[in-house]
C-alpha cells in the first residue's frame, strides 16, 4: 500500500508527460486533482485515486501545489489567463525558453501567484525513476517548500532564483546531447566505408567522450579567468588535423558539414591572434552572435 501524505497536489495538461507526472503523484500516495481539456485523458487516473476537477478554476484551487504541463506557454496563456489565480502556487513544467518562462513568471506574479518554472530532461517512462532529471528555478523558499512533493517525479534540483534558468539549462543539455551524438554518426559514417560497423566503434567512441568530458573542469576554468594558455596543445595544431577531418571526410564520400563547421570557428578564433592559445578560447567564437 502506498503511504498517504496531506501534500495535495493537482496536475493541468494530461498529455503524455503530465498523465505519467500525475501517475507518479499518484503512486507516492499524494491526493492529486487533475483536469485536462480533453477530459477522457483522466478516464485512466481517476481509476487509479485522482479527483477529475470539474474547471481548471476548481483544479488549481484543489490542490497547494499546481503543476502545468501544457504544449506550449502560448497554451497556458490561453488556458489560464481568466482564471483566478491568486494565492496559488504554479510550478510550470512546460517547455519553452528562457525569456518564455521569466515573461510568464510576471504573467503569473501580476495574478498574485506563486511561481516556478521547470524543465523535464527525461522521458515519460522515467518519470518516478532517478534518472527523470527535473530542473527547477524561482524563488528558492517556494522551491524548498514543495521539494518533498516534487520528489516523487524522479530527481529534482534548483538552479536559482533567475525563472529563465530552468529553460536555459535544459537547452544547453539538449545542445550537448545532439553534438556528442552527431560528432559519433560523423565517425561512424566514416569507419563504415572501412567496413566497421557501428557496435564496434560504439565503445572507442565512448571512451574519447568519457576522456573529453574530463577535461571540462579545467577547461571551464581557463574561460572563468579568461587566460587559455596552450598546456597540451596550441590552436593552431588542432587547426592542422582539423583539415584531416575534412580532406578524409570529403575523400570517403560522406558528409564533411560538420568537419568544416568545425574548422571555419577555429579558423576564425586562429585569424583574430588566438592560434598558440588553447582550445577553449573558441568561447569567444560561441559567444558571439552569427
Ligand atoms: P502532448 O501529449 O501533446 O500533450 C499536450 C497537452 O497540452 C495536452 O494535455 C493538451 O490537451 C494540452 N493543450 C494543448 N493546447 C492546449 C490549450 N490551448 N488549452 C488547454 N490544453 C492544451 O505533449 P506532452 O508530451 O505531454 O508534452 C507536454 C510538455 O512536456 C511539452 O512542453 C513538452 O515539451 C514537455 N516534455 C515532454 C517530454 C516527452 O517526452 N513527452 C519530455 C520532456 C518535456 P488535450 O489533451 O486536450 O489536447
Amino acid at each position: 500500500m502506498t503511504k498517504q501524505t496531506d501534500s495535495s497536489v493537482t496536475v493541468v495538461g494530461l498529455g503524455l508527460m503530465g498523465a505519467t507526472l500525475a501517475g507518479a503523484f499518484l503512486k507516492a500516495g499524494h491526493p492529486t486533482t487533475v483536469w485536462n481539456r480533453t477530459a477522457a485523458k483522466a478516464d485512466e487516473l481517476v481509476g487509479q485515486g485522482a479527483v477529475l476537477a470539474p474547471t481548471v478554476a476548481d483544479a488549481v484551487r484543489a490542490s497547494s501545489l499546481t503543476i502545468i504541463c501544457l504544449t506550449d506557454y502560448q497554451a497556458v496563456y490561453e488556458l489560464l489567463d481568466d482564471a483566478d489565480l491568486t494565492g496559488t502556487m504554479l510550478l510550470n513544467l512546460t517547455s519553452g525558453s528562457s525569456g518564455q518562462a521569466r515573461e510568464a513568471a510576471r504573467w503569473a506574479e501580476q495574478r498574485g501567484a506563486r511561481y516556478l518554472d521547470g524543465a523535464i530532461m527525461a522521458v515519460p517512462p522515467a518519470i518516478g525513476t532517478a534518472d527523470a532529471v527535473i530542473l527547477h528555478s524561482g524563488p528558492q523558499a517556494d522551491f524548498e517548500a514543495f521539494e518533498p512533493v516534487l520528489e516523487a517525479l524522479g530527481t529534482v534540483s534548483y538552479l536559482g532564483a533567475d525563472h529563465g534558468l530552468a529553460s536555459l539549462y535544459d537547452v544547453a543539455g539538449l545542445t550537448m546531447m545532439w553534438s556528442v551524438l552527431n560528432a559519433w554518426l560523423q565517425g561512424t559514417a566514416m569507419l563504415r566505408t572501412a567496413g566497421v560497423d557501428a557496435a564496434t566503434f560504439a565503445p572507442f567512441a565512448r571512451t574519447i567522450a568519457a576522456g573529453v568530458a574530463d577535461w571540462l573542469p579545467g577547461y571551464a576554468e581557463q574561460i572563468d579567468r579568461g587566460a587559455y594558455p596552450a598546456e597540451v596543445s596550441t590552436l593552431e595544431t588542432d587547426v592542422r588535423a582539423m583539415a584531416h577531418m575534412i580532406e578524409e571526410a570529403e575523400a570517403l564520400g560522406v558528409n564533411a558539414e560538420l568537419p568544416k563547421l568545425i574548422k571555419a570557428m577555429a579558423d576564425r578564433s586562429v585569424a583574430a591572434g588566438h592560434g598558440a592559445e588553447q582550445y577553449p578560447v573558441l568561447i569567444e567564437e560561441f559567444g558571439k552572435p552569427r
